[in-house]
């Protein structure tokens, strides 16, 4: 049987942050993700703390989301040469509409042209990326510090009742590990309760004006990415409705009636990893040894990627 330091399941940005972090600590990195849709890939990519605080999970994700704020630009140099050109990563702050005062870090600033608000606030050092880049950079990034990849899905653990010692993919094959790692996003598991929440957006080309920067109101977003598309987003919904996504877009258009003049190129429908207190679960499994939780980033997988990485690493020994 072939034996690595360290498995990790799911391949989202989560499960090859960590894998990545591993590999170039040293480790010998197995991952195992099956084909299934990933929130990553339907992420907007916004890195803002102080909103999603706002949102759900407090002081404390505010403590998370600066932690992992402040490690992203050497997160995001050791993936691309040019960050802002490969992988569309900007930190040139985001703009606030309508949130009461005072509820947000930052200076008063002009409304943008063609939007509808009565007041702005530039909230610095916030951003984005775009994890339409970000994963295939993270998946080079991976091959190139020597992780492997298999393709399949995680069916149950080498080991037993206390400790893992590997995993099983369905067919049969076995990977022994010295540690395993669960990424697997909202995919329901016995080690944590996962909160799914899906959410929908939409990418709309050809608009007269585009904002220059991440516009937020309480209800919605829009996210100005390189290829000229704005990323509108996003619903949150427990059941399967998607005519929440019309909520969506009536409010990001009365925003931004400019809108409305504009294509819908692209649909983004991904299931957040949701948990009941809105933090990740990042912690050595209580029931096993060897077994690593990296679940339940919910909102801000692609914000607190750095920090999980690290974390986990940190965790395993490494
Ligand atoms: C519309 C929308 C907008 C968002 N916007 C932002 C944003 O602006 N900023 C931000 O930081 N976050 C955002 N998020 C949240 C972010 O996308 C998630 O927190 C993050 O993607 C979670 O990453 P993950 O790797 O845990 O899960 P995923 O990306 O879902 O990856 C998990 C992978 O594991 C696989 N898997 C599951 N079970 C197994 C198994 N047994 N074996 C092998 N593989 C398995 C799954 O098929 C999947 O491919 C947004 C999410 C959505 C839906």
């Amino acid at each position: 049987m072939t034996s690595f330091d360290m498995a990790v399941a799911g391949g989202g940005v989560i499960g090859l942050g960590v894998a990545l972090e591993a590999a170039r600590r040293g480790a010998r990195v197995v991952l195992v993700s099956d084909d299934g849709p990933r929130a990553s890939a339907a992420a907007a990519g916004m890195l803002c703390p102080s909103f999603e605080a706002l949102h759900f999970g407090g002081r404390a994700l505010l403590k998370l989301g600066t932690d992992s704020l402040a490690l992203w630009d050497g997160f995001a140099a050791s993936l691309a040469e040019d960050p802002a050109r490969d992988l569309d990563y900007r930190r040139d702050g985001v703009i606030a509409l309508g949130f009461p005062p005072r509820a947000l870090p930052g200076e008063p600033c002009t409304v943008p042209d063609g939007v509808e608000a009565s007041r702005a606030l530039l909230v610095p050092g916030e951003g984005q990326v775009d994890p339409r880049r970000l994963l295939p950079a993270l998946e080079r990034a991976c091959e190139a510090a020597g992780m492997e990849r298999r393709a399949g899905r995680v069916s149950g653990l080498v080991g037993d009742a206390e400790q893992a010692q590997g995993v099983v993919l369905e067919g049969g094959e076995s990977l022994r590990a010295a540690t395993v790692v669960l990424a697997t996003g909202a995919a329901p598991r016995e080690e944590a309760e996962m909160v799914p929440l899906r959410g929908r957006a939409l990418a709309v080309a050809g608009l007269p004006v585009m904002p220059e920067r991440t516009l937020r109101s309480p209800g919605v977003y829009l996210c100005p990415k390189a290829d000229g598309t704005l990323y509108v987003g996003a619903t949150e919904e427990e059941r399967d409705m998607p005519a929440a996504l019309d909520g969506v877009w009536h409010e990001a258009s009365w925003l931004m009636p400019s809108l409305t003049k504009g294509r819908i190129v692209r649909r983004f429908d991904g299931v957040r990893p949701g948990t009941r207190d809105g933090l990740p679960i990042v912690r050595r499994s209580s029931r096993k040894k060897a077994l690593i939780l990296a679940l339940g980033h919910h909102r801000n997988g692609v914000l607190l990627a750095p920090l999980t990485a690290k974390r986990v690493a940190d965790l395993a020994g490494f």
